[in-house]
């Protein structure tokens, strides 16, 4: 399949170059030249099919000819490795808990799916790439897994100091071979500005060859849709399912409208948002009005200007009435998200982390009756034990599984929020000079 930048129809590119260049020069992104249907037969047959054979029928039709398909087969059974359980949290309302993975975010999936399909157009090539990413927390975590030893791909991620979780920190800072973690004296901002500068950077460029790993590159994007699918594959076809979906940058909720348009009947999406609302006043005024970012105990949905954003509008003919039809946004401050993981605990006794709580309490507001309610478990709630802490209960323990990552060694390179110091230590650690 080809893909067009969302800012100009008539750009297009294969499956392979999309993945590899992850933007269009233009700055928009990818997007599928046509939304493929799938067949009725294949629909019913959810029900009787494993999730990498669902997974391998849906991408197949975005990967071909590129991938082949025994590469792509072996791409989906290295990436969905783990359980992805829907679990009944009260009456009519599930938690589709993607936190089972290596990192406990369900951006592991997209992490290791892209990072196995850019190895894999590595091999032709004779020159390492550099994938260089910026961080607020889950993200680092999640490619530093996805791609460590991916032969052919170095891994450089920049974390504002102080401001991840101890746990973040550790799944960054504790695989070591290819993957290094840079601690940034700077905020979220500033990390992002310097991968930026290094980006425009020509006479970088010239000497390494640098990529992205953020979640606007398809290879993440997509193989995100399969999530939606679950619900299908465990219940069948005959509910009216809305799916419900903590978002940021919206690349999560987005692939699950992608599957709604290939003909997977999902009967509505929440677009679930903290105090950065800008899509929830959208849906509401029409105008799409971006205020400054508010820091907020949800951390990976701080986001002002969502980045799919453009596929949205594309999804649906840039027409508000049609997104309308199979949408509605909600929002939810920091108080409000303490409260119902206090009240989802204690009446259900279910824990829940900030991000997904706000999902859990949209559909408590909007389902209605006759609908099934599924939220997406976006991240484990151990990823965040400060909140927890203070929402649930101070002795609240991390789970068995995570205290070995705090008896690995650190290994981790402070850096000053200034671009000359990450260019030196780009040349010191390609040996350039
Ligand atoms: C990244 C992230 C989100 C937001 O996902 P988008 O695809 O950016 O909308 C929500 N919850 C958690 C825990 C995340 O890590």
């Amino acid at each position: 399949m080809n893909f067009f930048s969302t800012n100009d129809r008539a750009n297009k590119t294969s499956f392979r170059e999309s993945v590899i260049k992850s933007l269009p020069a233009d700055n928009g992104l990818y997007f599928p030249e046509v939304i493929p249907s799938l067949d009725l037969k294949f629909l019913e047959s959810l029900h009787n099919r494993s999730l990498p054979e669902i997974a391998y029928h849906v991408l197949s039709l975005f990967s071909e000819p590129d991938i082949p398909s025994e590469k792509l087969q072996s791409i989906i059974e290295d990436t969905f490795i783990f359980d992805i359980p829907l679990v009944r949290v009260e009456e009519n309302i599930y938690c589709l808990e993607l936190f089972h993975g290596p990192t406990m975010a369900f951006k592991d999936v997209g992490a290791r799916f892209l990072a196995r399909t850019l190895s894999y157009f590595q091999e032709a090539e004779d020159e390492e790439t550099t994938i260089l990413v910026a961080t607020s927390g889950d993200t680092g975590g999640a490619v530093a897994s996805g791609f460590f030893n991916q032969a052919g791909i170095n891994v450089v991620i920049l974390y504002p100091s102080g401001k991840v979780t101890p746990l973040q920190d550790r799944q960054m800072t504790t695989l070591g071979g290819n993957i290094k973690a840079l601690e940034v004296d700077g905020d979220f901002d500033d990390c992002q500005a310097l991968v930026k500068q290094a980006f425009l950077d020509k006479n970088l460029n010239q000497r390494m060859k640098l990529s992205s790993a953020n979640s606007i590159n398809i290879a993440r994007w997509l193989p995100q849709s399969i999530y939606y699918y679950i619900p299908f594959m465990l219940r069948g076809l005959d509910e009216k399912i809305v799916c419900s979906v903590p978002s940021g940058n919206y690349g999560n909720v987005t692939s699950g409208m992608l599957a709604k348009k290939m003909g997977l009947p999902i009967h509505r999406f929440i677009a679930a948002s903290n105090a950065n609302d800008v899509v929830p006043r959208y849906l509401e005024s029409g105008v799409y009005e971006p205020y400054k970012t508010i820091q907020t105990i949800a951390n990976a949905m701080d986001v002002s200007k969502p980045s799919n954003f453009t596929r949205l509008e594309t999804l649906y003919d840039h027409d508000l009435q049609n997104i309308l039809r199979d949408t509605s946004g909600y929002r939810l401050d920091d108080e409000g998200t303490r409260h119902v993981m206090q009240a989802c605990y204690y009446q259900n006794n279910y824990l829940m982390d900030p991000h997904s709580s706000i999902a859990y309490k949209a559909l408590h507001e909007q389902l209605q009756e006759g609908e099934e309610g599924i939220f997406l478990g976006t991240a484990h709630h151990s990823k965040f034990m400060n909140v927890m802490h203070e929402a649930i209960h101070p002795n609240l323990e991390l789970p068995e599984k995570t205290k070995q990552l705090f008896e690995k060694e650190r290994q981790s390179e402070k850096l000053k929020n200034d671009y000359k110091e990450l260019k030196a230590y780009f040349y010191s650690f390609n040996n350039f000079l």
